[in-house]
């Protein structure tokens, strides 16, 4: 496996492999791999001939009082997890190459980024569209794949290559939980012990409002409520919101007469989760 810091080092090695009409597969991650990331690595691995990924904590999309400086970075067992999935470039770009002195080129999707996260975020996904263009420009891929988890993201991702021509398939991957549901995720090693229990109550109040709409129920307010009773039956979870919305362009909806997404955001402690279910009839 080859580890390569620099981007113009890394991008003459993708169009290398380009010119040899190699297929290039990129999943895009802040490090700190679980069983989600590694998911998207093996869907590159089965679709592509190389798979790159890179591991970058992205300051641009942190806000001031977030938790850039906590955030949980392991880069030898993330080369080692890597190695075992068969990943074969791991791009490790510090910050003073991407950002140097004088940077001043951003990338804003401006709607879709108004709302849910990028209300209680501001500037969160300028921070992202921005690092994920120079990453495109630098990796050079065909496909990248990018997780339903950040399910607004993923959105937004593909808004941008849509918007601005990027010759890139993006590969929505589905989210891995932990055996009692909750959504595998970097930030859950914020948790203590009492606080992990508890989050499991963000993916039961999805579960029983899904179970709610396939019996039927279509009114989104009645489902909202649904989320919020469960949630608010543990003190140690504090949510931010749950909104119903529709699956493909984010917008609000009252009754659902098509794929819609319940996406909710809550601290558990100092952690803040993150979490989304697709609705759909069968
Ligand atoms: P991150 O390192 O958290 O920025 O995540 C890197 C990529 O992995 C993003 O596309 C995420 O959506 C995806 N991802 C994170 N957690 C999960 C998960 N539990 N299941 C599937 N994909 C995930």
């Amino acid at each position: 496996m080859e580890v390569i810091e620099k981007p113009e080092e890394m991008q003459k090695r993708s169009l290398e492999l380009r010119s040899q009409g190699k297929t290039i597969g990129f999943v895009p991650t802040m490090g700190y791999f679980h069983e989600g990331h590694l998911s998207l690595m093996r869907r590159a691995k089965r679709e592509c001939d190389v798979v790159v990924v890179s591991i970058y904590v992205n300051p641009l999309q942190f806000g001031p009082r977030e938790d850039f400086n906590r955030y949980p970075r392991d880069l030898q067992r993330d080369l080692k997890m890597a190695e075992e999935v068969g990943v074969d470039i791991v791009f490790v770009p510090k910050d003073e190459d991407m950002y140097p002195e004088g940077y001043q080129t951003f990338v804003e999707v401006t709607e879709l980024t108004k709302v849910l996260e990028g209300f209680y975020r501001p500037n969160h996904f300028r921070g992202v569209t921005t690092v994920v263009a120079k990453l495109f420009n630098i990796v050079l891929p065909h496909k990248a794949y990018f997780g339903e988890k950040d399910f607004q993201q993923l959105r937004v991702v593909q808004r941008m290559v849509k918007d601005l021509n990027f010759p890139i398939e993006i590969v929505p991957c589905s989210t891995v939980r932990e055996p009692d549901g909750l959504a595998m995720s970097s930030r859950n090693t914020y948790l203590s012990e009492d606080e992990r229990k508890a989050a499991i109550l963000l993916n039961q109040a999805l579960r029983a409002a899904d179970e709610l709409f396939r019996s039927g129920e279509r009114n989104v307010a009645r489902l909202k409520a649904k989320v919020w009773e469960i949630l608010a039956t543990e003190p140690l979870v504090r949510p931010q919101y749950v909104e119903i919305v529709d699956a493909e362009n984010l917008e609000p909806v009252f009754t659902i007469d098509k794929p819609a997404v319940i996406l909710l955001a809550a601290f558990v402690g100092q952690a803040r989760l993150i979490d989304e279910w697709v609705l759909v009839s069968e």
